[in-house]
């Protein structure tokens, strides 16, 4: 039996996409082979990798002068590859919004000045700061956001102003979770672990012209956007089977009418999420309204014990991974779009019961 799972990362997948990847394990659409099993240079493997690159462009409206990359390393190799590729003045601004924009930002200083040009550290990265009218350096090479907090459930519903410089946004966990204007970015990329597919890809859409031989002395061949660009990401052997993955998640998407859809089907499973949290006497969502997530949502009793309580219960009912990061404790509902609404109605009705029970 599947459970409900409010995982963060990995996380639940649509189980269509499961299902059919299931029937094709043993005998990959006759060619007698798993897709685990067959060399990335066959022809059936560059049908696979080549759908799901148009997919994903036709899903997300992807401009011709942007390339897909389907990468390794996880988002966190990706901190390093920003400024190996972006900094050419050696300078870029960083706006902290919780702790993987902070990760990214350190590992950005190794390699040049980055500067935190806005925080959210004050009250626990539970909101996104003004970014209308940041002190933007003259010369950086870019500005970095996390576009979408995982741990502390906030995210940026207004892209910052950049004063004209290009945009970085690490979207790992609201990837293809509402239609996006690619065009406002330089750089959009993320781990496909949280809401695309399995743990070990990368997908990095970049603007054409940042993907140049000049990059930082000492840069990897690997870690080289230009490498991969030029090689449509088969430079060497690519994450394969996740890319096969994510190619059923972007048709099981296209199937679902788009990103418009997606949208407005995870807007609904947050509301009934939220709508019971601002209404709970006993629970509270710690993120200001405006600034609330649609894919994490974290929220406290207040009471540790009571949080501690609410995890054992909730998982003995079927509902798993709610535990809070360890970094903030509580709770967290990580509601992506392959979560079922009823599984969100699940999930109020436990915390519905609970209240009832320890008030
Ligand atoms: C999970 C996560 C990461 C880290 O991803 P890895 O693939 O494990 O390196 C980075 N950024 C965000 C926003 C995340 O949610």
């Amino acid at each position: 039996m599947r459970v409900y799972n409010f995982s963060a990362g990995p996380a639940v997948l649509p189980e269509e996409v499961l299902k059919e990847a299931a029937d094709e394990m043993l005998d990959y659409k006759g060619t007698g082979m798993s897709v685990m099993e067959m060399s990335h240079r066959s022809k059936a493997y560059d049908t696979i990798i080549k759908e799901a690159e148009q997919d994903l462009r036709d899903i997300m409206n992807i401009p011709d002068n942007y390339k897909v990359l389907f990468l390794q390393g996880g988002a966190s190799q990706f901190f390093a590859e920003v400024p190996m590729n972006m900094m050419k003045n050696k300078k870029a601004a960083y706006i902290i919004t919780g702790q993987w924009a902070k990760k990214a930002w350190q590992e950005a200083k190794m390699y040049g000045e980055a500067i935190d040009v806005a925080s959210s550290a004050d009250k626990t990265f539970s909101y996104i700061p003004d970014c209308s009218d940041l002190d933007i350096p003259e010369d950086a090479d870019y500005v970095y956001i996390c576009e979408n907090n995982t741990i502390y459930g906030t995210k940026f519903w207004e892209l910052p102003n950049t004063k004209g410089k290009d945009l970085v946004a690490d979207v790992s966990s609201c990837f293809l979770s509402e239609p996006v204007d690619v065009s406002k970015y330089a750089v959009i990329y993320g781990g496909v672990q949280k809401n695309v597919g399995p743990a070990g890809v990368v997908i990095a859409i970049i603007r054409e012209d940042l993907i140049t031989d000049d990059v930082l002395p000492g840069t990897p061949t690997m870690l080289k956007w230009k490498t991969q660009a030029d090689n449509d990401s088969l430079y060497n052997t690519p994450p394969c089977y996740g890319i096969y993955i994510c190619g059923k998640v972007f048709k099981w998407i296209k199937k679902m009418v788009g990103l418009e859809a997606m949208k407005a089907l995870n807007e609904k499973k947050a509301a009934i999420l939220y709508d019971f949290l601002d209404n709970s006497k006993l629970f509270k969502a710690t993120v200001d309204k405006k600034d609330r997530s649609l894919m994490n949502v974290p929220f406290v009793t207040g009471n540790e014990e009571l949080d501690a309580k609410f995890v054992k219960e909730s998982k003995a009912a079927g509902l798993e991974n709610l535990k809070g990061h360890r970094s903030v404790g509580g709770m967290r509902a990580s509601i992506y779009n392959a979560m079922p609404i009823e599984c969100v109605e699940a999930l109020v009705a436990f915390m519905n019961k609970f209240e009832e029970e320890n008030s």
